[in-house]
């Protein structure tokens, strides 16, 4: 009985995180999921979630409750993956380690979509969904329809339907295929956790399923909110209501309230996600009409967790055993770094996916904060 009541509330539990999750695209100008206009998404939070905050932004921190998971460390990933990996690695990586050794097929933001644009109806949006994707960013349609087939039970739509309210042109699907990838990419993770570990799929023939990682259900990390209180978010304040450039327009969201209250299992979650905004993104970014904040969404997620696993080092010493220490964990975040820093690299001259991506990629490139990455490569035994 016990545990059949631990695995209802754990459910209900990832249920609420999922709406909370479906904050994550959030709403204002500068959507944390990428796009200057996510009116739709807000919406469909705003009917979600009962008591919404003032800023459409905060409505996710309604809810979570940092939820997650926990668990033991079952590292189902290889390395790498096949594929073609840049021709030129960025300088945040270990080209002998797991984050510079890890490649994948890169989006092909050449290849012809004009027939399935011309023969667009709003009936056949999946499957215009599916032809772009497979087309342009094959990895995308995988995460995308892993979302779809997810059993996570969360409300009655797909994440498709959920995200994508406005069906009527082309344009506005390829404007939201951001998001899609994103939201379905949380739906798929979510989906398949169990009730002591966070799975993270990354790419076809790669996943991660880690255990403990929650702050919650016998998990051994801190909640996030305490990023709020380090010696670097002064660098770049938390966005005021209605300011959008030019200060953290993720902290409100994500840091605060009951998104806050979450461990570093839905951390690395957002982390995970925001790779798949962005390589989506640079798939897609010769049709944004706007000027999009997918650099920065990623950028601002590896400043985060750099500086939990610094925070988690120097004062939490159970947490860092555990996102260190085990296998699982610390290959998983060596790998989403080496994937996120492959699509920055690819994106760093497309002027369209950042606003503020200049200064935060400085943040992010704080020496003692990359010795961080540094340790972990450390204890991977890394040359
Ligand atoms: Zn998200």
């Amino acid at each position: 009985m016990r545990f059949l009541h631990r695995h209802t509330l754990r459910l209900l539990v990832i249920s609420l995180a999922t709406i909370l999750v479906q904050g994550c695209s959030g709403s204002d100008d500068t959507d944390p999921d990428g796009f200057t206009n996510a009116q739709d998404t807000t919406n469909t939070v705003d009917t979600s979630i009962p008591d919404s905050s003032t800023n459409p932004g905060d409505t996710a921190s309604n809810n979570d409750l940092g939820i997650s998971d926990n668990g033991s460390n079952t590292d189902s990933g290889t390395t790498s993956d096949p594929g073609s990996g840049p021709i030129n690695p960025s300088d945040e990586v270990d080209p002998n380690c797991t984050d510079g050794l890890y490649t994948e097929i890169l989006p092909d933001p050449n290849a012809s979509i004009q027939s399935a644009i011309s023969n667009y109806s709003s009936n056949g949006y999946m499957e215009f969904i599916q032809s772009i994707l497979e087309t342009r960013f094959p990895i995308g349609w995988y995460i995308l329809e892993g979302g779809l087939q997810s059993n996570a039970g969360f409300g009655p739509n797909n994440c498709v339907d959920t995200f994508l309210q406005n069906k009527s042109a082309a344009s506005d699907v390829i404007s939201r295929l951001s998001t899609l990838v994103h939201e379905c990419g949380h739906f798929f993770n979510l989906g398949n956790m169990s009730f002591d570990s966070s799975t993270y799929y990354i790419n076809p023939t790669l996943s991660f399923t880690c255990n403990g990682g929650s702050n919650q259900f016998g998990g051994k990390t801190f909640s996030r909110s305490k990023l709020l209180e380090d010696e670097y978010q002064s660098q770049f304040v938390p966005c005021e209501s209605g300011q959008f450039t030019g200060c953290d327009s993720y902290a409100s969201l994500y840091l605060t309230g009951q998104m806050g209250d979450q461990g570093f299992d839905t951390l690395l979650e957002e982390t995970v996600q925001y790779v798949n905004s962005l390589a989506t993104g640079y798939a897609f970014h010769d049709q944004y009409v706007w000027q999009v904040s997918e650099r920065d969404g990623i950028l601002t997620f590896l400043w985060y967790v750099e500086r939990y696993l610094r925070m988690a080092r120097l004062d939490y010493p159970e947490t860092y055993a555990l996102i260190s220490g085990d296998a699982c964990w610390r290959s998983a975040i060596l790998t989403v770094w080496g994937r996120a820093w492959l699509f920055l690299e690819e994106t760093k001259d497309i002027q369209n996916l950042g606003l503020d991506d200049d200064l935060v990629i400085n943040l992010v490139r704080a020496p003692e904060l990359l010795e961080e990455i540094e340790r972990l490569r450390d204890l991977e035994g890394c040359p």
